[in-house]
């Protein structure tokens, strides 16, 4: 059976929650929802703004889909069944998926939710028009102001950019195998809208207040047509634009079982820290904070293996900087530095410890490159920007 015949048979329309394909050409917009099954306001935003589209019928320029995630986590109201459906989207692994090598009846939930909802995507890259966004929606367990997490690639920067919100940059150095970073490899734009906590109200509205905005930032829907274009920026914004910032995770403080975490009570996101500033205990040490900065995802009530992130500001000046340096083609030059060696086949670096003595893994952020792995003394860096490039679909 191919990819499309099993697409249309079993998940296109429980998996779909709206396609709106407007007359005239333009982006396409892929909105999803519960992706975690226990974060449904993505899904109930994207069916307030699906019935206003049906009701009022505005001029579309372009494509909207609306596509649900994890579909037996959310009749379930768990974040997922056997494993984090958003952490499964290895580029390797997607590629066994599309060429039918996959064994998708192994009795892991997720690895058929994961085949259907891929089956549509692949489909959407493959007939849809490009620019393509693919917009993750997403819910915290504490409360928090809502922010945009996304993979540091500058057409990314660019679009996130739009928006009033706090927005992390770099989270695939930390983060393995969320659908996002797959999107990204294939050269288009993806990030993640975290709305605030799973079950508040005002979750919802903020999804919907996002979605209606990402429609206008992706020339899909002009402004005439977003119901209420204040009340929504205000949703994202409340205090008029202060919050508006880029920032990049600098420190990840790692949680193991053996090891007993208690995070100090008070953090929340985007509080400023001190270095050395006591934030937590663990197995009877005092875990203090590396650098001066901001708290991000500190770990109270759920589990997990991160107890905490440190982020920092980065300005418009080094945005400017980064964004410069990355258009030079450093691939080749920097592979003839003693140390350095490239692998063109996975286009990236092997770094010899030694030399990351000079060339910190913040000069290679400077220049685009990103930590994908570290084999004991050698350390791998791959670009983030990627041209645009088509997933390898075999059995069409
Ligand atoms: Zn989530």
């Amino acid at each position: 059976m191919n990819i499309e015949e099993k697409t249309e048979e079993d998940s296109y329309h429980k998996r779909i929650l709206g396609h709106y394909k407007g007359e005239k050409k333009g982006s396409t917009i892929v909105f999803i929802g519960g992706m975690h099954g226990n974060e449904p306001s993505g899904v109930m935003a994207l069916q307030r703004v699906f019935k206003h589209i049906q009701r009022y019928q505005p001029a579309i320029s372009g494509e909207i889909y609306g596509l649900l995630g994890n579909l037996t986590a959310l009749k379930a109201k768990k974040r997922f069944i056997s494993r984090d459906l958003n952490r499964l989207w290895f580029v390797h692994q997607v590629n066994k998926l599309n060429e039918g090598e996959h064994n998708i009846d192994e009795g892991i939930v997720e690895v058929r939710e994961q085949y259907e909802l891929n089956c549509i995507i692949q489909q959407i890259l493959k007939k849809g028009h490009g620019p393509f966004y693919f917009l993750d929606l997403h819910t915290t367990s504490a409360n928090t102001a809502p922010f945009i997490t996304v993979n540091d690639t500058l057409l990314n920067r660019s679009f996130c950019g739009n928006f009033p919100l706090p927005i992390i940059l770099g989270i695939e150095e930390y983060l393995k195998g969320p659908l996002l970073s797959y999107i990204n490899e294939l050269g288009h734009v993806s990030l993640a809208f975290e709305a605030g906590q799973h079950d508040d109200p005002a979750s919802i509205e903020k999804q919907e207040a996002f979605i209606w905005l990402s429609l206008y930032f992706g020339s899909v829907i002009s402004k005439k047509y977003i119901p209420n274009w204040k009340k929504y920026w205000q949703l994202l914004d409340p205090v008029a634009s202060d919050q508006k910032r880029f920032y990049e995770i600098i420190y990840r403080h790692p949680v193991y079982e053996h090891k007993p975490f208690l995070m100090r009570s008070g953090y929340h996101n985007f509080k400023p820290i001190k270095k050395g500033e006591h934030l937590a205990d663990e197995s009877n040490k005092t875990i203090k904070s590396p650098s001066k900065g901001f708290i991000f995802m500190p770990l109270y009530h759920n589990q997990g293996n991160d107890g905490f992130f440190v982020i920092r500001y980065v300005s418009y000046f080094w945005l400017r900087i980064s964004k410069f340096l990355r258009k030079v083609p450093t691939f080749y030059l920097f592979s003839i530095l003693p140390g350095i060696r490239a692998f063109p086949k996975e286009e990236s670096l092997l770094v010899s410890m030694r030399m990351a003595r000079f060339f910190t893994k913040d000069t290679f952020h400077l220049f685009g490159y990103r930590l994908i792995r570290s084999w004991g003394p050698v350390f791998v860096f791959k670009k983030r920007d990627v041209p645009v490039r088509t997933a390898r679909v075999s059995k069409d």
